[in-house]
């Protein structure tokens, strides 16, 4: 089976990018290819910090690899906390702390219009390529849900009455910004190799 790194030091990210894709490829992680540092986003937009990710990677180990930058942009805060979706609420904030800040930020606010955006930069023979993923929804009043990560108890996509906190990740990873977009790179890949 053909090996690709994905760039990330994110477990859950890599357990629901190995359930989608684990047919295709044997996924290999930052750790498993012996790349213990943080590597820094310092981008503008998703695509650019996804970018930084994978072209740090292929530069040190010429290996096909790909990473996946992902935020949630809030209506009601012109977008944020988009990039800064890691550390809303703090340089090393957990992901509790940036909830309880999105809730308390959006007090009484009637407009909870949010949207997840992934962008996943691929680097496959050298050549960089990128899929995006995004699903609108609303944040919700309160905490629901114990399954997912980040901000998943706060955020409804829009046709559910759930949030992703209380679905089966199986049904998550079917509609998800992170599926649409891994669901792209999938069929790039099949008909690239
Ligand atoms: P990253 O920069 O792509 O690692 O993602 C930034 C932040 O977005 C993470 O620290 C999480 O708080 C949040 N995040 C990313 N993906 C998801 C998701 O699928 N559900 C909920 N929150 C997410």
């Amino acid at each position: 089976m053909r090996k690709i790194v994905f760039a990330t030091n994110n477990k859950h990210k890599l357990i629901e990018i190995r359930s989608i894709i684990k047919d295709k490829f044997k996924v290999l992680s930052l750790s498993d290819i012996g790349f213990d540092n943080d590597i820094p986003e310092t981008g503008n937009s998703f695509a650019e910090n996804a970018s930084i990710k994978s072209q740090t990677i292929y530069k040190q180990f010429k290996l096909d690899c790909f990473s996946d930058d992902t935020g949630l942009e809030i209506d009601a805060l012109d977008g944020k906390p988009g990039v800064y979706s890691a550390r809303y609420a703090g340089e090393k904030s957990t992901y509790e702390e940036n909830v309880n800040k999105i809730l308390l930020v959006l007090k009484g606010n009637k407009n909870r219009k949010a949207e997840f955006s992934t962008v996943i930069s691929l680097i496959l023979d050298g050549k960089e390529f990128q899929f995006e993923g995004r699903v609108p929804g609303q944040i919700t009043t309160e905490k629901r849900g114990k399954s997912g990560f980040g901000y998943d108890p706060v955020f409804q996509p829009d046709g559910f009455d759930i949030t992703f906190a209380e679905m089966s990740a199986d049904t998550k990873n079917k509609m998800s910004h992170r599926g649409k977009a891994v669901k792209k790179l999938i069929a790039f890949l099949n008909e690239e190799l």
